[in-house]
């Protein structure tokens, strides 16, 4: 389960989420997108950099 999960159809690859990310749940994929580690966390701070509003959240 992903609790902060990334929405490929929107990511343009640009990294600010991994540079933003002390945990480091969130990584580039081998395609230059990001992807993220099994999670319970809830990144806001890498969902509100984001330029595409790709980094989600579950509730
Ligand atoms: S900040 Fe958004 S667009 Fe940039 S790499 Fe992360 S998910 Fe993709």
């Amino acid at each position: 389960m992903k609790k902060t999960w990334i929405d490929k159809d929107l990511c343009i690859g640009c990294m600010a989420c991994v540079e933003m990310d002390e945990t480091d749940t969130l990584f580039m994929d081998e395609d230059g997108f990001a992807e993220a580690k099994d999670n319970d966390l809830e990144l806001k701070e890498c969902q509100m950099v984001c330029p595409t509003s790709a980094v989600k959240i579950k509730e």
